[in-house]
Order: structure tokens, then sequence, then C-alpha cells
């Protein structure tokens, strides 16, 4: 078997195991390197993809690849491309964008160090304080001071794309830098998951725990991922207290507060309130400027105070989305080298921008449409059809939760249900969002979607 039909063979099974929408997102644009080694090469088209696709499909695609037993057994995923899959619109615009994505990726050429699962990329000198992240770093700055006598477990909480992990990352690298004898440990939550998962298969988790002894900073990043996993979270409790108990330093990341962490075991929720509990809000206009002008100086380039400014007011809600532009007009730059004007940079950032990062009825309407592969027009109509139904009851719970609106006027807008059937869809979709992780993320990148 070729790798291009090993990886053909891992796509089938995907798709049966996830929805149309997600997997034309997720998978589509891949493609896999033909090497001779016992290594599956995925092409992704972004970091974005990457970090999505390792978070949440890494465990997943592994297992199908056991199942096939070609031999191969370990995947990477790297940014750039093969070749093929991906349509081209018109030569011009693809040979742009196929230089704008190579200097992307001798930009993202990082180094991860496999003992620390630290990446010196992340520093604290690049790292942009504001009033919506300053508790957060004053936290971890007081930790590098003290470790494990000051908080602990720090617990950081934020929506995505708004620094966690860099911050995790660089006090991370500060305590290496500062205590050359103490051991620091950066983990992906999905990654210890499946640690822990192993080590139950292969009832070892004792030895594993006595792994990690020799560590004196912890960090783990993501923990909405134990969501829902009883035996993990009841292992991780476990691992949690052996550590803890020891003295040592946890930090931990999350997507939302331990108090909205709906499906994690009580004793552990009140384990992560149990010390210092931060939260990183959206950054001001003030400090997404200063945080433009970092990105600038990262990538050599200059732009006038107007168009960080148009970048700025634009973006609101996501650093990641910030660098990202960056990262578009430099490659812009350097293939064109043109002077940036405001109307160049809204050119560019189009298709980026969208909508300047609202959320309106219609985008709502049309983000989720696509999402499921069905028409507006559907949504709006009262037809049953099980494909239907589901999108508009998504479309409702964002309605309401997005733009605050009310169930008679969510049926309103919607061609006139009755506010009982909004109210209906809305509760179905709060408890199913409790359950189902499916649904948790299609909703999720809905909402990326409608703000980016
Ligand atoms: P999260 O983990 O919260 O999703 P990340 O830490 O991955 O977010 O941040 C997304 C991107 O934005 C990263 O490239 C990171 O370096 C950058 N970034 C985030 N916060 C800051 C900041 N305060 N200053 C500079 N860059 C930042
Ligand atoms: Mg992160």
């Amino acid at each position: 078997m070729t790798k291009k039909e090993l990886w053909q063979s891992i796509l089938a099974k995907l798709q049966s195991q996830m929805s149309p929408a997600n997997f034309s997102t997720w998978f589509s644009n891949t493609s896999v390197a033909e090497t001779q080694n016992d290594l599956l090469e995925i092409y992704v088209p972004n970091n974005f993809v990457k970090e999505w696709v390792e978070n949440r499909y890494y465990n997943q695609i592994l297992k199908i690849l056991r199942e096939i037993n070609s031999g191969i057994s370990q995947v990477k995923f790297i940014v750039g491309r093969v070749n093929t899959n991906i349509k081209e619109r018109t030569i011009r615009s693809s040979k742009k964008n196929k230089l704008i994505e190579e200097n992307q990726l001798t930009l993202q050429n990082i180094s991860i160090d496999p003992k620390t699962n630290l990446n010196k990329k992340y520093s604290f000198e690049n790292f942009v304080v504001g009033p919506f992240n300053q508790l957060a770093h004053a936290c971890c700055v007081s930790i590098i001071q003290n470790p494990s006598s000051s908080y602990n477990p720090l617990f950081i909480y934020g929506n995505v794309g708004l620094g966690k992990t860099h911050l995790l990352q660089a006090t991370g690298n500060e305590i290496l830098k500062r205590y050359k004898n103490l051991k620091v440990k950066y983990i992906q939550c999905e990654r210890l998951i499946s640690l822990i998962i192993n080590s139950i298969k292969n009832q070892n988790i004792e030895e594993m725990k006595n792994s990690l002894l020799e560590l004196d900073v912890f960090i783990i990043d993501d923990v909405q991922f134990l969501s829902g996993k009883e035996k993990t979270q009841e292992e991780f409790f476990h691992l949690f207290n052996f550590l803890y108990e020891r003295n040592k330093q946890i930090i931990i990341s999350s997507d939302r507060p331990p108090k909205d962490l709906s499906i994690i075991e009580e004793r552990l929720k009140s384990r992560f309130e149990g010390g210092m509990v931060v939260d990183i809000s959206m950054p001001d206009l003030e400090t997404r400027i200063a945080i433009l002008k970092t990105k600038c100086k990262e990538r050599g380039i200059e732009l006038s105070d107007g168009v960080l400014e148009y970048i700025a007011e634009n973006i609101k809600t996501n650093i990641r989305k910030l660098e990202g532009a960056i990262i578009k007009i430099a490659g812009y730059k350097q293939i064109y080298s043109e002077n940036i004007t405001i109307e160049k940079v809204k050119d560019i950032l189009k298709s980026y921008i969208d909508h300047n990062g609202k959320a309106t009825l219609e985008k709502i309407i049309k983000v989720t449409a696509e999402m499921y592969d069905v028409k507006e027009s559907d949504i709006l109509s009262n037809t049953r059809k099980k494909e239907i139904v589901k999108p508009r009851q998504i479309v409702m719970f964002l309605l309401r939760e997005e733009l605050k609106m009310s169930y008679p006027l969510i049926g309103r807008k919607l061609n006139g249900k009755d506010h009982t059937t909004v109210m209906h869809a809305c509760k179905k979709i709060e408890d199913e969002l409790k359950v189902n992780k499916d649904l948790y993320e299609e909703i999720e990148l809905i909402r990326q979607r409608i703000y980016c």
C-alpha cells in the first residue's frame, strides 16, 4: 500500500465518523508525502488546521491507523503542501497564495524541545501585556519568582487565540532559564489523556505517575478536553493530587472557568478552584495595536499607523487572527514590494476580515448553512427533515447566545416560528452540548467563522 492509499483509507474511515462539514473543513486540503520511512507525513494548509487536527483528531487517526495495520504507526502533521488537492481559482491568485504560504512556512519553522515540549518562540519578550491579560501575566511572574510557593495550582482561562498557550509556554521557558536544576514539562491535555488511557490499558499507571515525579513544574494546556471522560478524569484526579501533594507547581489552562467545565467531576473542579483562577479577556484597541507592532517587528515589516489601526479595529477577538493578518501582509509585501496602503490592506484582508467580525442574523444563518451543507432557505422553511432541523436549531441557539435575541424575536426572524419551538430548540442544543463533543466543536467552528 502506498502512503497515498493509506491516507485515502484513513480519510474514508474518518469521513464516516464525522459530519461532512467538519470533514471538509479539516481534511479536504490535506495531502501526503510519499517518503520512504515508517512515518506518515500529512501536509495541512496552515497552522490553525494543524493544531486543530492534532488536538482533536490525532487519537482517532492513530486508532484507524492501527486497525489498518500497514506497518506504519506514527503520523506527523506538517504545514505546507505537496500538491494537487488545493483547487486553484486563477493562476495569478494561486501563484500569489503559494508564495505567501511558502513565506509563512519558513517563518513557522519552529523548534520544540521533546523533553519539555516547550517551544522557545514563546517568550515574555514577545508577549504584550495589557489590561486584558495583566492579572494572568502577574500570576505567572509570581510563579516564576517562587515556583510552588506562590499560586498553586494556577488556572488560566480564556477564549481561543488569546494567548493562553503563549503565556504557559513562556512561563515554562522562563523558569528553565532562571533555575537550571528545575524540571519543567508542558503537555496538551489531549496528549495527557491518551497517555492516561494507554497506561490504564497497559496497567502501568503507577509507572507513569512515577515518571512524572522528577518534574518540578507541570503545565497542562486545554483541560476542557477532559470533559465527559470519566475514567480518565479519575486518573487525572489522582495524578493531580499525587503531584500537588509533593509540592509540584501545576499550571492549567482552559477555554472556560472551572465552574463551566460541565461534565467534570465536582472534586476535580474544586481542585482547580483551590488555587488561583484568572481569566484572559479581550484585548482593547490600544493593546491590539501594540500586539500588531510587535508582530511587525518580529517579521521585519513596517506598516503605517493608519494601517495598523485599520487591522486592529477590524480584528477584535483573536490575537492569532491579528498575527495572521500581519503574516498575510508580510507575504504580499515580500512578493510585490509595493507600498502597503489602507486600500491595499482592505483588499488583502477582504475575505479574512469578513464583515468586520460582527455577528449578524444573516451571517449566523449563512455560516451555519454552509457548515452543514444545506440551503439558507431551508433554515427559514418549515421542513422537518432531520438534516435541516439540526442546523436550524443551531441557528436559533446562536441567535440567542450571540445576539441576545428574545425567543419571540428569533421566531419572527425565522419566518414566523412559534416562540416555544425556539425555546425548545435552544434548550435542546444546550443540553446536547454538555454531552456531545462533536457538536461542541462544530458550534465553536461556526462561532469562529462568524467572528473571523
Ligand atoms: P490560545 O492558547 O489562548 O488559543 P495562543 O497562545 O496560541 O492562544 O495565541 C495565539 C497566537 O497569538 C500565538 O501565535 C501567540 O504568540 C499570539 N499571542 C497571544 N497573546 C499574545 C500577546 N499577549 N502578545 C503577543 N502575542 C500574543
Ligand atoms: Mg492554546
